[in-house]
This record gives structure tokens, C-alpha cells and sequence, in this order.
């Protein structure tokens, strides 16, 4: 059904860049093998999985939308897509996004922008647009993102789905194609609060070979869900947004209704400030690309990645270095080489205290106002974004006014908390708008159970 749903929508939503049809055909018939066989199954058996197109899969390519990896076959699994098989999930392929993850609308995608099912004139968000998007068309019920300012969440919210970033290190990030390694995360996109719960447990839990993974043990998040009653639970809302002039009148109503929805379920509802929160995107669009530069180094077309055909053996630089510039000349498009040209810049000698280690002492400030407002409420409820969907090529042009889109989401991935976007409701134009909840660290719980009760 997924496959001939996707056969049917994809060649005018391109949200996939690579379906694995008779591998998904195989793993289903060995799963129904299993059932028959009265083996146990696993909590997502025969369940069809689309993953965005970063993370590591044995027996598909992984190209993270880049000519750089182009037909790039890794030789591992990511430690997610493991989990993944050892649920009996059906990995059905992999989604389209912005290149290397670095956009919000996937519109940097080397091949083909990925359109948002409920307007095909607009964009699905990004950077995880195809995954958004195939749970939104229908083609799949869940798929994997990753979010290292907001990539799960805005096109979650663009495309009317439910999708959570966890807390930094829930979740591994071995085999996921590191863009800026101290804000990555991989989480789930799906329909329902309990489908992203689902999927949340089956990939969570510690990994030794990924560093920051955190050992602490799995709470079976599907089974918090099974109340509307919120009474004891202190909601925060945000004054800087709730004042925000650069905010759709229609995405702030959004989220003043769902306030009155938390307060119907026995919530109650504060108001709380995070002064730094005017530093978030200034703060993140420097360790971002700083990260990004020393990450993507490594695509130099010798040992990772593209390799030109045009070597230039008489270059002054030497044939080497020749290779290597044409090689990440061709390879890269122009959002990646601007963040390497910014990361480099603000990561070199005398630049580095001005920008990268200023911005680091602004993370550690920014981390403190959660901390605070988290003394003073258990969640906190705002916008994922400032407009709903916007058209293709409205934003392109212009990565101030991208960036920009980033505006309520990176705070969470600064501090490392987990967050989700949940539909809450429709703008003027009949286009979803979404809601965001954090929490504390590890609160994944929290914050669940609360969306359980919203949605
Ligand atoms: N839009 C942000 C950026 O371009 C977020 C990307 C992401 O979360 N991967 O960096």
C-alpha cells in the first residue's frame, strides 16, 4: 500500500530521493514469515519507515541530498536504522532534504525541491521536507528526521504532523551524517502524538560508540499517553513571542488556543521570559557553520565524496590541492560552501574569540533563561514558526529571511532540550499551523504527555 501510495504522489511531492520497493517487499515477507511462525514481533512490525536521507543505511544509498554523495553507499547501519530493523520496521527509503541538512524548505536539495502535499506551490519546510512530507501525503505513518535548529519541526508544522527533536544524546547519532555534532538529533515525524511515542522508544536509549549519548534508561513513552487531565501542571508561555511583530497573527491565535485547550485540561498557564531569546538565530548561525566547516572537511574527493574529473596537474597549487577545490567546488552547493565560508572565517585566528567563543559564552546564557523559566513552569508553549508554508522561491534568495525561520526553534537545540511541533489548526489559506511544547532535559515524558492531552 505505501509503495503504491508513493508510486501515486511522488512524482509531483519528490519527497523521496531513493525508494528500496523489493527490499521493503523482502523485509515485509520476512516479518509475516516471523507472524506466522508465531515468533514475537517487534513494536513496529510490518510498519513501513521512510528516513531522511543522512542517516547511514547498509543497503541504500545515503547522499544527504548532495552531489558530494552522490551515489555514496555506506558500508554500516546507523544505529537508529539497527533499531529500526530489530523492531521489524519496513524501511521503505529514503526522503529527501536540504543539503547536509543546512536549509527550511529542502529547497538546497541537489535533486529537486520536495513540495508540501497541501499546496504544491509551497514548501514542506526543511530541512527533513521529505520526511515531513511522506507522512503527510500519506505515503508512510512514520519517518525519521534530524533536527539540529528546528529540520523535524518547522516541516512537521508546514506539513500538519506531529514530530519531536529529544533531548541531546536520547537518541544516537552514530551513523547519522554529523552537520553541527553538539546540536544534532534524530527523532520521529508521524500523524499522532502516539505514533511519534512509538517510534521514539523503538530508537532511543544509550550507544556506546556515539560519545554524548546518555546512559540513562528508555521510559515507555506509549504508555504516559492515556489522560486529558493536566490539573498540577504548570504550562509557560512565552512573552517574547506572544509580542513578536514579525509573527503571523494566525500562528499567535494558534497558540493562544491551545493555551485555553492546556487551561480546559486542568493546566495552568504562566507567563514566562527568556531574555536572551532575541540571540537564539544570531547565536546558532555561528556554531552551526563552525561546526559544519570542521565537519564537512572531510569531503575532499580522496578518501569521502565526489572526486573531479578535471584534475589540473600544471595548477600553481599542485595537482593536489587542485583536486581538491574542483572536487568541493562541484560537489557542494552554494547554502553548504556559505556556511563553510562562514564557519572558517569565524573559527580563524583572530576571529575566534570575537565570534565562536562569544557565541559559545551566549549558548551558556541562553541555556540559563531555560533553566530559570524552568523553575517557574514544567513546559513551555510557543510557535515552531513564524508564518505557516511559504511559497518555493519566496525565500531562496535571500538566507537572512531563511534564517530567520529558525527563529523559535534553535533555542531548544542550543540548550539541548526536547521539543515537539504539534498541529494546532489551519491559517486563512487552509495551511497547517503548528505548536511547540519543551520541556526540561530527558522530559520526554512530560512533554508527551501533555501533547497526548492536546491532541
Ligand atoms: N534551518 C536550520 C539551518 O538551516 C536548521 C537545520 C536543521 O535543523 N538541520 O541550519
Amino acid at each position: 500500500q505505501a509503495l503504491a501510495a508513493i508510486q501515486h504522489s511522488d512524482p509531483q511531492i519528490n519527497a523521496f530521493t531513493h525508494v528500496a520497493a523489493e527490499l521493503a517487499v523482502d523485509a515485509a515477507r520476512r516479518v509475516d514469515a516471523k507472524r506466522l511462525a508465531g515468533e514475537a514481533l517487534g513494536p513496529l512490525a510490518g510498519i513501513p519507515v521512510a528516513v531522511k536521507d543522512v542517516l547511514c543505511t547498509a543497503d541504500m544509498p545515503t547522499t544527504c541530498s548532495s552531489r558530494m554523495l552522490k551515489g555514496f553507499q555506506p558500508p554500516y547501519d546507523a544505529t537508529v536504522i539497527h533499531k529500526l530493523r530489530e523492531a521489524d520496521a519496513v524501511l521503505i527509503g529514503k526522503t529527501n532534504m536540504d543539503e547536509f541538512a543546512m536549509g527550511a524548505s529542502t529547497e538546497t536539495s541537489a535533486f529537486g525541491v520536495t513540495r508540501n502535499p497541501w499546496d504544491t506551490d509551497r514548501t514542506p519546510g526543511g530541512s527533513s521536507g521529505g520526511a515531513a512530507a511522506c507522512v503527510a501525503a500519506g505515503n508512510v505513518p512514520l519517518s525519521l528526521g534530524s533536527d539540529t535548529g528546528g529540520s523535524i519541526r518547522q516541516p512537521a508544522a508546514f506539513c500538519g504532523v506531529t514530530g519531536l527533536k529529544p533531548t541531546y544524546g536520547r537518541v544516537s547519532r552514530y551513523g547519522l551524517v554529523a552537520f553541527a555534532s553538539s546540536l544534532d538529533q534524530v527523532g520521529p515525524i508521524a500523524w499522532s502524538v502516539d505514533d511519534v511515542a512509538l517510534l521514539l522508544e523503538s530508537i532511543a536509549g544509550f550507544e556506546p560508540r556515539d560519545s554524548t549519548s546518555l546512559n540513562q534508561g528508555v521510559p515507555n513513552y506509549s504508555e504516559i499517553l492515556q489522560t486529558t487531565d493536566l490539573r498540577g501542571l504548570k504550562i509557560g508561555i512565552l512573552r517574547e513571542s506572544s509580542e513578536n511583530k514579525a509573527v503571523d497573527h494566525a500562528i499567535l491565535a494558534a497558540v493562544h488556543h491551545a493555551g485555553d485547550v492546556f487551561r480546559s485540561c486542568g493546566a495552568e498557564l504562566v507567563e514566562v521570559n527568556l531574555p536572551h531569546s532575541e540571540y537564539w538565530v544570531p547565536t546558532y548561525y555561528v556554531i552551526a557553520p563552525c561546526e559544519a566547516s570542521s565537519n564537512l572537511s572531510r569531503y575532499e574527493g580522496a578518501h569521502y565524496g565526489h572526486r573531479t574529473e578535471s584534475i589540473d596537474s600544471n595548477s600553481e597549487q599542485g595537482p593536489l590541492v587542485s583536486a581538491y577545490c574542483r572536487s568541493r567546488e562541484e560537489g557542494f552547493g552554494a547554502e553548504v560552501k556559505r556556511r563553510i565560508m562562514v564557519g572558517m572565517y569565524a573559527l580563524s585566528e583572530g576571529y575566534a574569540d570575537k565570534y565562536y567563543n562569544q557565541a559559545l559564552k551566549v549558548r551558556r546564557l541562553i541555556k540559563g533563561d531555560f533553566d530559570a523559566a524552568f523553575t517557574q513552569c514544567d513546559l513551555l508553549l510557543g510557535p515552531v514558526t513564524p508564518s505557516s508554508a511559504f511559497r518555493i522561491g519566496e525565500k531562496v534568495d535571500d538566507p537572512i529571511q531563511m534564517y530567520l525561520c529558525d527563529l523559535f526553534t534553535v533555542g531548544a537545540n542550543l540548550a539541548g532540550l526536547p521539543a515537539i511541533s504539534l498541529p494546532g489548526g489551519f491559517d486563512e489559506h487552509g495551511l497547517p499551523i503548528g505548536i511547540q511544547l519543551q520541556a526540561p532535559v530527558l522530559e520526554e515524558s512530560r512533554l508527551l504527555f501533555a501533547a497526548g492531552a492536546f491532541q
